[in-house]
């Protein structure tokens, strides 16, 4: 053969080797889940990614057996990352927020050998260890603990585990396509699914993703994912982390605003992840302390829709960008983030401002389309809404288990989603298909109608939902929690509606509540919501 390229297998060795190699003396900076703040470096990271893979290999668990971790953001669970992982086996991180129930489901489901788990959460494996049928090693992520040690039989300790291994140990040669990682959706929409991540899709995900119109990563950036790691890979930001050498800050387990803003200025973060949520925590926190995110550039919000209002008071209060992004469980996540075009460059900076609003586009790596009932391809105007489908070399062929692939006749993924798509790729989610309001044949965005009465001054959080209604079918209530001294009236909600939606489409009813039921990932979960308010308009009739 003559003029050919060298071949390489597409692995997450690679990542992890790279850092390991090029970026040794690059800190990660840790918070453990006592509070402490624990100094590593990719060099560290790295050799004792290897040790686990050893230690891993000595247990004698089996080659491609799935271990699953419930932990934080922290250095050990980056470890086990790349050890488990790149090690030649599938990391399998679980949400600690799921029900037993699911968790039980989910272990048995994907038949885990071994169980990391944070500290926080050893409760739960003395809860579920009679009912998981696969597990058989139960590793707590630390060191030796004697109390805990009384609390699961047979309990191993991290931290000894590891000097046990080899850091010399070589990263095994890995089919590409061979699974590296796998991860459940969180349910709120159904029985959690598994998704599992090929080292190939982790490695295009990572360059792809990275891209100056995406996540951007460099060397010189401090990363902060506060997205958690059971999360999708929190984003895929370990990976990519590795692959270019920056300096990686896991929050652990205080997430709260006022933490997060300590953390920010204490370790110059440049870039952080997160979801919506977490942001309006960390406004609060801001506020309280009066610390200012002087290092902080960017944040990269998804998982559900960044309320316009908040891009605008990071802007203006802290000068941070705020980058919207949309994806799944089954995108590895990334499938759009909004960056403008060379030719955006002649606009205002108020309509620059409004492009910035949607969920952006795709970057090279994944195509998006959106189609009606049928199937057939909607035109990208801008305004034609339809169900939003996406293909690419991260996103999800067949669920962990099932044989059926997951797509479309024609090969693509639906995503649940309904979104329009202008002519340049530009995304804006409008609802989830369970979620949309159908008043008289007609759809009502929910997010619209949040995002509007969350811009209200008096307003921290709000959730639009369907109620039933005799005469429409469905009509719009939304539910309204008040900022911090603040009592709106309904009036004043509503009033904040005009002129920015069609009059049909202003809420029937505005209900205050405390605060909103988020599922495992920090969304509001409607699905609760309209079991308990899907009846209030009908009484009233
Ligand atoms: P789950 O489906 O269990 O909530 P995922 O984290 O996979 O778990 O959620 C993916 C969904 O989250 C998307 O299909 C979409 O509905 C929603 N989502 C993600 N990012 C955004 C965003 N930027 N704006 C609006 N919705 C989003």
């Amino acid at each position: 053969m003559h003029g050919t390229m060298m071949w390489q297998s597409l692995t997450t060795g690679s990542l992890i080797g790279h850092a390991e190699k090029y970026h040794a003396a690059t800190e990660v900076v840790s918070v453990e889940t006592d509070g402490t703040v624990a100094r590593s470096s990719w060099g560290e990271i790295a050799a004792n990614a290897r040790r686990i893979k050893s230690a891993l290999d000595n247990l004698g668990v089996a080659p491609g057996a799935c271990c699953a971790t419930i932990a934080w953001n922290n250095r050990r669970h980056l470890e086990l990352y790349f050890g488990i992982g790149s090690g030649g086996r599938i990391t399998h991180t679980i949400n600690p927020r799921l029900t037993p129930e699911q968790m039980i489901f989910i272990l048995n489901d994907a038949k885990d050998e071994v169980l990391f788990l944070d500290r926080t959460f050893l409760p739960i494996a003395a809860k579920l260890g009679a009912h998981l049928k696969s597990v058989k090693h139960y590793i707590l992520m630390g060191p030796r603990d004697d109390e805990a040690a009384g609390m699961v039989e047979g309990l191993l300790f991290y931290d000894d585990l590891v000097k046990t291994g080899d850091p010399e140990t070589d990263w095994p040669d890995l089919d590409e396509n061979a699974p590296a990682a796998l991860c459940y959706t969180s349910g709120t929409t159904g029985n959690p699914k598994g998704v599992q991540y090929s080292h190939r899709a982790l490695v295009l995900h990572s360059i792809g993703g990275n891209q100056p119109d995406g996540l951007n990563v460099a060397a010189r950036d401090v990363v902060m994912p506060v997205v958690p790691m059971f999360h999708v890979n929190a984003w895929g930001v370990p990976y990519i982390a590795a692959a270019v050498g920056a300096k990686l800050v896991m929050p652990g387990p205080n997430l709260d605003g006022e933490s997060l803003a300590r953390l920010i200025d204490a370790e110059k973060v440049t870039l952080s992840l997160g979801v919506p949520t977490i942001w309006m925590g960390l406004l609060a926190g801001l506020k309280s302390t009066g610390i200012k995110p002087a290092s902080m550039k960017r944040t990269v919000v998804g998982g559900s829709a960044l309320p316009p209002s908040m891009i605008r008071e990071f802007r203006d209060s802290h000068n941070v960008e705020l980058i919207h992004a949309w994806g799944m469980t089954e995108t590895s996540p990334l499938g759009t983030l909004n960056q403008l075009l060379q030719k955006h460059d002649a606009l205002s900076v108020a309509e620059q401002a409004k492009l910035r609003e949607s969920q952006g586009r795709p970057p090279w790596g994944v195509d998006l389309r959106i189609v009606d009932e049928t199937g057939n391809e909607l035109p990208r105007d801008g305004q034609t809404q339809g169900e939003l489908q996406i293909r690419g070399h991260w996103i999800v062929e067949s669920y962990f288990g099932q044989d059926r692939p997951a797509l479309t006749k024609d090969g693509w993924f639906d995503t649940g989603d309904v979104a329009t798509l202008d002519g340049d790729g530009y995304m804006t989610i409008r609802d989830r298909s369970k979620d949309i309001i159908k008043s008289g044949g007609e759809w009502i965005s929910t997010v619209e109608l949040e995002n509007i009465a969350i811009a209200h001054p008096k307003v921290i959080h709000a959730a639009a939902i369907a109620a039933r209604h005799p005469k429409w079918d469905e009509r719009p209530v939304v539910l309204v929690v008040a900022a911090p001294g603040q009592n709106p009236t309904e009036a004043e909600i509503l009033a904040s509606y005009e002129g920015k939606v069609a009059n049909w489409q202003i809420p029937d009813r505005v209900i205050f509540v405390d605060e909103l039921p988020l599922g495992a990932t920090g969304k509001v979960l409607k699905n609760k919501l309209r079991e308990s308010y899907c009846d209030v308009l009908i009484k009233e009739v």
